[in-house]
């Protein structure tokens, strides 16, 4: 285990001006909380964040990324809060260590590598910070390498393929391909022990018998090379058992049929170098086809350049030669964290630079847009817009952002989304207008009875959940809107005395372009087309004159100079004693800008300028009348509106919130639950409204109790 002081050293190394007290304290802090915990291994706890810490040194990360690696178990196995943290070591370790505890809580329940994608995702959305995914990789590693010492095969396991799934191909995101490829060889080892030992066993074959060809091939490739006038350095490597075997499954080929399991890295100091030497290589020896790959012109997209080619090289076996430069070769091992050592090393002051890498990090994740793979390797910021939630069978559910359980009730299955009631959220009985969070566990009630609810489409965001819902609805209120239409059609004829008489109706789809009788009602229901027209295109001997109708309303020499005495018209730009009816799509109180619409019967109607009926007259601008409110005819009168509020079901809950109308001078003429789910209360509520003020005042009021979740002005009635 690393001691105090060899930590506080390798810190200073590679920032001299990292604060040494806090490091000390940091340390001390983590022996001292953990105290006496045990790990698996018989370890004390406390040697875990400190390994922790010291593989981040090897990144030669910041002061507060170390802090928070010694920090990082202390708030979910400790008594040590976010606040304590936040005092002792400031906020930036305190969000840091926070972040990396969220990321902990995470888990695969699920074993359906399909969705690995998606934790994937989650775990870079959750990592709002690069670092805590550092600290993450870090803590991987280490808990990985002691994952020998643990008891339960079956934990064992699902830690070696949650490794395998989500953290190996994270590192590789960040180009950390040294940290990728030892968790992948770990865990590897735990998937698949008879596989690992006999690839193991078969390389040591291999190795005692071809004596020391590795270093026969370095020096033979070096002395290659100088002669042709580069000073190079040579690494040579069995490729590693994990890498053979993915190769024997990929290619459906055994050991015996792999030829090059050694590789060898060609390190030189310029990029010309790269060039030239890669020459030299080719004119020497035969190049295998197929295998040559230039990733300096055309980087990865995670960053990592190198020259790739196979040879057949000096003994005559195959072998993998890779060539890049120095940097090319810190940045393929270390990944962001060598971006960050190299800006460093600029020559400027630290200040401002320490998290100079994170830039580089992002800017280089979204320049290069090569290659298909590019979205699979960003965005620590797109995945902004998404989130994932659990099924409480462990499935992630990936939604758009503001995304509510009936969302994700529909992103289930539209059954279930048309039967939820109610939803529990981390085991919590939540609104089903709840946003959910990333992470979050959703476990959807469901009632046999329950049908999609008219309120649900103001809430939710995905467009399978809004059709699912509207088609609901559009299929329920077909049936009331024929039923009306139908009415509504009936009682003009008995108005003018005329037999009720189908088949002259279905004789008139043509003029409307409708394609059956029940099309014709329901348009009429809606009133889209209006059951006078219907009848008079039936009936032309009858018709009266509608649009004359219309201009009396608008040229009445009466209807644009308001009598000053007139305190009984509340509105002005009216032909007195004309009937009028305040919509009830839009409940116009004074304050409100309005328009009226000329109906025919029922004289005028008052709409509010942004009432979305309006939307209907748009093709008859003569039945629209420019009016306003008449200040001096409104004296107390009040005006219905209707509100929709969703409330606590708890008992005394109403009453609260009547006795909250009544204090702001309002009655409740019409009160009725629209749809009740486990724990809620969604009330449609008239209440009588002075003016626009009166009601502003007494929605804030109701917003304000603790009871009340939501309250909105209803559109429709
Ligand atoms: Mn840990």
């Amino acid at each position: 285990m690393l001691r105090q002081f060899q930590l506080v050293d390798r810190v200073k190394s590679y920032d001299p001006n990292a604060d040494e007290d806090g490091l000390n304290r940091a340390y001390v802090f983590a022996v001292k909380m953990h105290g006496s915990q045990k790990r698996e291994s018989g370890d004390p706890f406390f040697s875990h964040p400190i390994e922790v810490a010291g593989i981040l040194t090897e990144y030669k990360l910041d002061y507060a990324t170390i802090v928070t690696a010694l920090l990082h178990d202390t708030v979910e196995d400790t008594p040590a809060s976010y606040q304590d943290i936040e005092k002792l070591f400031g906020k930036e370790v305190a969000d840091l260590v926070e972040g990396v505890t969220k990321l902990s809580k995470i888990q695969t329940q699920s074993e359906h590598s399909r969705q690995a994608e998606n934790f994937r995702k989650l775990v870079l959305a959750m990592s709002e910070d690069i670092r805590v995914l550092l600290i993450k990789l870090a803590d991987r590693l280490h808990n990985m390498r002691t994952l020998q010492f643990c008891k339960k095969e079956e934990k064992r396991i699902r830690i070696a393929r949650e490794t395998l799934d989500i953290y190996a191909p994270l590192a590789e995101r960040l180009g950390m391909n040294k940290i990728k490829d030892e968790l992948e060889d770990l865990a590897f080892q735990h998937l698949h022990p008879d596989a690992y030992e006999s690839i193991k066993t078969r390389l040591d074959f291999l190795r005692q018998k071809g004596g020391d060809l590795i270093k026969d091939i370095v020096d033979q490739l070096k002395k290659d090379l100088a002669d042709g006038g580069l000073t190079v350095e040579v690494y040579g490597r069995e490729k590693r058992p994990y890498s053979i075997w993915k190769k024997m499954q990929h290619k459906n080929i055994s050991f015996e049929q792999i030829c090059d399991i050694m590789a060898f890295r060609i390190v030189v100091e310029t990029i010309a170098d790269c060039y030239h030497a890669l020459g030299i290589v080719h004119t020497k020896y035969p190049m295998i086809p197929g295998r040559y790959k230039d990733y300096i012109s055309t980087p990865k997209s995670n960053g990592y350049q190198s020259l790739h080619t196979g040879i057949i090289g000096p003994f005559k076996e195959r072998i993998e030669v890779q060539i890049r430069t120095k940097e090319m070769h810190d940045i393929a091992e270390l990944g962001v964290a060598a971006h960050w050592v190299y800006k460093q090393g600029e020559g400027h002051s630290m200040e401002g630079k320490q998290f100079r890498w994170m830039r580089e990090l992002l800017d280089l994740l979204s320049q290069s847009s090569s290659s298909d793979e590019f979205l699979e390797n960003t965005k620590i910021a797109m995945y902004k817009d998404q989130i994932f939630c659990f099924s409480p069978k462990g499935d992630l559910i990936g939604l758009p952002k503001d995304a509510t359980p009936v969302d994700f009730a529909y992103a289930i299955h539209s059954n279930i989304g048309d039967h939820c009631i109610g939803a529990k959220i981390n085991g919590e009985i939540k609104p089903l207008r709840t946003i959910l969070q990333n992470g979050d566990q959703v476990d959807i009630l469901l009632s046999k009875t329950q049908t999609p609810s008219p309120e649900w489409e103001r809430f939710v965001v995905t467009p399978k959940a809004k059709s699912s819902i509207r088609r609901f609805i559009r299929g329920q209120k077909r049936l009331q809107f024929i039923d009306l239409g139908k009415n509504l059609i009936q009682s003009v004829y008995k108005e003018e005395k005329q037999p009720w008489n189908e088949k002259e109706l279905e004789a008139l789809l043509p003029v409307f372009k409708q394609n059956s009788l029940d099309d014709l009602y329901v348009m009429i229901g809606e009133g889209i087309i209006l059951s006078s027209e219907v009848f008079y295109k039936a009936h032309p001997e009858r018709k009266t004159t509608f649009r004359k109708v219309v201009d009396i309303f608008k040229h009445h020499p009466s209807a644009n100079k308001t009598d000053e005495s007139d305190k009984t018209n509340p509105i002005k730009g009216l032909i007195s004693g004309i009937a009028l009816h305040y919509a009830k799509c839009c409940h116009p109180v004074p304050g409100d800008k309005i328009v009226g619409i000329v109906t025919t019967g029922k004289g005028v109607s008052i709409h509010t300028a942004d009432c979305p009926t309006l939307k209907k007259f748009e093709d008859e601008p003569e039945r629209w009348l420019d009016i306003e409110w008449n200040e001096n005819g409104l004296s107390n009168k009040v005006y219905p509106v209707r509100l929709h509020i969703v409330i606590v079901d708890k008992p005394n809950t109403l009453s609260t919130v009547l006795t909250t109308v009544s204090k702001y001078n309002s009655n409740v003429s019409h009160l009725f639950t629209t749809s009740k789910s486990v724990g809620f209360m969604e009330l449609t509520m008239d209440v009588d409204i002075k003016n626009t003020t009166h009601l502003a005042e007494l929605m804030t009021a109701l917003k304000a109790l603790s009871v009340v979740i939501s309250v909105e002005k209803a559109w429709k009635s």
